[in-house]
């Protein structure tokens, strides 16, 4: 687990230090800009962070997750289940408490920091659920952290602001996981109500929220 904190970390550093190698490139306006909308996102992250660690500490003190490691396969589909439920609070936000994700959807701009940008009541509410799940599916802490590094992680690539190269290795990928070329099109105000997947896309394309033109793109 400190290995998968570690590459979530490193991540993290690589995309500052790529984009603050970048920053001398850009004009005075995108500098502005960029250093408007990275203090919000970062504000963003150090409340939620805060959040997550005075929350979490209270409800792993109230609860006891196992010691014991559930099985690989097991643990696969715990992912699949969380996300499954993600695809639908996803959803759920949408339809009926738009207020609380608009703060996701309110950035101007698309960069890794957009996966920082999250209202603390969804901050929350993703731990409810995690937690939730964890529990009822007695995996293991370990398992539960993992997990969290794995959506952590998966939430910073699927807002990189990179187009992912159009390789069959990719179009493949893409037609499971969620990239960030598949995620724009959730933020893109032409496509509303389409690709609310997290980590695996086949749920849109399950229950039929696949972007339309996306195929073309891709393909
Ligand atoms: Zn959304
Ligand atoms: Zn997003």
């Amino acid at each position: 687990m400190t290995y998968f904190l570690m590459a979530e970390v490193a991540l993290l550093l690589t995309l500052i230090a790529a984009k603050i190698l970048f920053f001398p490139r850009l004009s005075v306006g995108e500098k502005s800009l960029l250093l408007e909308r990275w203090s919000l996102n970062f504000s963003y992250e150090i409340v939620n962070r805060l959040l997550a660690f005075l929350v979490g500490t209270l409800i792993l003190r109230s609860i006891s997750l196992e010691t014991a490691s559930q099985s690989a396969i097991y643990f696969v589909f715990y992912i699949l289940l969380l996300d499954f439920i993600f695809y639908w609070r996803h959803r759920f936000y949408h339809r009926w408490l738009w207020p609380i994700h608009q703060a996701h959807h309110s950035d101007s701009g698309y960069d890794f920091t957009l996966s920082l940008r999250i209202h603390p009541v969804e901050t929350l509410v993703q731990m409810g659920f995690f937690v939730l799940v964890s529990s009822l599916m007695n995996v293991s802490a370990w398992q539960m952290f993992f997990a969290a590094h794995i959506f952590t992680i998966q939430a910073l690539i699927s807002h990189l602001e990179y187009k992912t190269p159009n390789t069959a290795l990719l179009r493949g990928l893409k037609k499971i996981f969620v990239l960030s070329d598949t995620h724009r099109f959730h933020h893109d105000d032409k496509n509303p109500n389409c690709n609310f997947g997290f980590l695996f896309s086949f749920w849109d394309t399950i229950f039929g929220t696949t972007a339309k033109g996306q195929h073309h793109e891709s393909t």
